[in-house]
């Protein structure tokens, strides 16, 4: 069965704010990301009980007052509450809702004045979701991730996926010899050949990577993240980085694993020169790393892999530098920290890509279980392939669900 996501009503097209749709808010990127999951319709000020249409109103301290003075606040808890049991019901965890809202903003709302300014804050149905463990995201974030020819996917592609750059209708190639930054000398390795692929899969615009450099390798961080900020010079906006790992907290070898976080042990940072600040146009270093993997693009792929019938696991990876597997008292120091994964790279790409803005999605195939004397590189390998085509399943179907407005 399709997956579920929760949306606001106003921006399905329906008439339903306060102005009674004066002012039309309706999201095309929206409508088609509705048009690809089991949408279910949410309006909480009017499952609230409130008219339409109905004066304005805003977040003011804890209370919501309207322009008129009238305290609705009673209405837009009953309607967060109410919203709250449609997503139950359809067991979603995504909501996409409108922005700036007193009842569906998320991030910054108004700031009680009626003046137009605004201040952060989430609005009450966006503050109980969260509480409750939803991903809100607005229509903003869902058009601005939605790929375009000027705007493509990114994907990196690991070990054991490399069979998902046969699926891409290329338009052009170019040599890793020909990107900024990437090392000339660098030689593939498992029959990739170092070329981005630029085209579409399935007529979503992607660029992908088929193979990468190591810091094991000898490489610095910086050159290692080349291929992150070549993709963002093409104009990717989102990037699907993956690779194999070990398991460190007993995830079976072959789980697609879906990174939600990261350890970064390698004891290097791309940001961590005054080259790096500037090749990631900052001014200061100071990259926020909290939150850098996407929760929209990990929603996506929780419903692709549902939609896919594919189990995943979902956990914290550690980089380490390599190329050395790690000992015993290594892996259990990770599980102390709470890694799931271990491996040798995204790190740092994680972080440039990070440090350009960009929504970062990890996909890891998990292919042995770290920290034993037998581990070698034929076994990750072996279990690569034999877990390739889960992975690539999740891949093709976060692009399908990321979709583009071109096809249309
Ligand atoms: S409460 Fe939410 S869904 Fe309803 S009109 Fe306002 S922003 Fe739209």
């Amino acid at each position: 069965m399709t997956s579920s996501i929760v949306m606001s009503d106003c921006l399905l097209g329906t008439p339903c704010r306060y102005d009674g749709g004066a002012k039309p808010v309706c999201s095309k990127a929206c409508l088609r990301l509705a048009s690809r999951l089991n949408t279910i319709p949410i309006c909480p000020e009017m499952m609230g009980g409130l008219s339409c249409p109905r004066p304005p109103a805003e977040r003011s301290g804890d209370r919501v007052l309207t322009c008129e003075g009238g305290d609705v606040t009673d209405a837009y808890t009953e309607g967060a509450r109410r919203s709250l049991e449609f997503a139950r019901e359809a067991d979603a965890g995504l909501a996409i809702l409108k922005s700036k809202s007193p009842s569906c903003g998320s991030g910054c709302i108004y700031d009680g004045t009626f003046s137009g300014v605004l201040v952060p804050g989430d609005g009450v149905c966006t503050e109980l979701f969260r509480q409750e463990g939803l991903t809100v995201v607005d229509e903003k974030l869902v058009e601005w991730c939605e790929p375009t020819v000027e705007h493509p996917v990114a994907i990196v592609l690991g070990s054991g996926l490399g069979a998902l750059a046969q699926r891409v209708k290329v338009v052009r190639r170019i040599p890793y010899t020909d990107i900024d930054g990437f090392p000339v000398e660098a030689i593939p390795v498992d029959g990739h050949r170092f070329e981005a692929l630029v085209g579409t899969i399935d007529d979503v615009p992607v660029v992908v990577y088929p193979g990468r450099i190591h810091m094991y390798q000898g490489y610095s961080a910086l050159e290692v993240t080349s291929l992150v900020r070549h993709a963002h010079r093409l104009g990717c906006r989102s990037i699907m980085l993956s690779c194999a790992s070990g398991s460190v907290r007993g995830v079976a070898p072959g789980t697609v694993g879906l990174i939600t976080d990261q350890i970064n042990l390698t004891g290097q940072n791309p940001l961590a020169s005054a080259e790096g600040v500037a090749a990631a146009e900052l001014d200061v270093p100071f990259v926020p790393m909290a939150g850098a993997y996407s929760a929209y693009l990990c929603e996506l792929a929780r419903a692709a892999a549902h939609d896919a019938g594919v189990d995943i696991a979902e956990g914290t990876y550690a980089g380490l530098l390599g190329p050395t597997y790690e000992t015993a008292a290594e892996i259990r120091a990770l599980a102390n920290i709470e890694a799931d994964y271990v491996g040798m790279s995204t790190v740092c790409e994680a972080i440039m890509a990070r440090a350009l803005g960009m929504q970062v999605l990890g996909l890891t195939l998990v292919t042995n279980h770290a920290g034993r004397a037998d581990n070698n590189h034929a076994e990750v390998l072996a279990a690569a392939d034999a877990a390739a085509q889960a992975t690539q399943n999740i891949a093709l179907g976060v692009l399908r669900l990321l979709g583009t407005a071109q096809a249309e």
